[in-house]
């Protein structure tokens, strides 16, 4: 029997790498990065995202000035979602991603290295276990995940 305690959502996060990552061609040097941080690869497609499913992705930020060209960004070119297994998953991908601004990256973060902009920052990670299970399942059906 499995243990009752579910140690399956705080060790998870939820992952993209953006259009413009997969457009400047950094996606393997990503992954890399990824894996070699200690991350377990337990989900992972390479999709588009409707408009519809942008916008329900980032509801959060509807009010926000920089909503509609965030959409259109999402929505420019395919990316790659992910779920991520790890201790800590949340808190410590938020740390290896960096900064949202590239210029406020720390150096050897991911979005100090590939990240164009604040908008084009190449990389998505959820702020939250909550939001980390809300968006693995926005992507992933229960047989999509390993
Ligand atoms: N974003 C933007 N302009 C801003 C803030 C955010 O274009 O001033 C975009 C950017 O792509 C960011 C996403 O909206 O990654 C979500 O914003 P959030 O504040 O949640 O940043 P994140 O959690 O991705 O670091
Ligand atoms: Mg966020």
């Amino acid at each position: 029997m499995h243990p009752k305690i579910d140690t399956m959502t705080t060790n998870r996060t939820f992952t993209m790498l953006k259009p413009d990552a997969i457009e400047n061609g950094h996606m393997g040097k990503i992954i890399d990065m990824i894996i070699n941080a200690g991350f377990q690869i337990k989900a992972m497609k390479y999709t588009k995202l409707s408009v519809a499913q942008a916008q329900e992705f980032y509801a959060v930020h509807s009010e926000r000035p920089f909503y509609g060209e965030l959409v259109e960004y999402m929505t420019s070119g395919p990316i790659i979602a992910a779920i991520l297994e790890k201790e800590n998953a949340v808190t410590d991908f938020r740390n290896l991603i960096g900064a949202t601004d590239p210029a406020e990256a720390a150096e050897g973060t991911i979005r100090k290295y590939y990240a164009e902009n604040k908008g084009r920052n190449a990389v998505h990670g959820s702020d939250s276990d909550e939001n980390a299970a809300i968006e693995g399942e926005f992507h992933f059906s229960s047989s999509e995940i390993f």
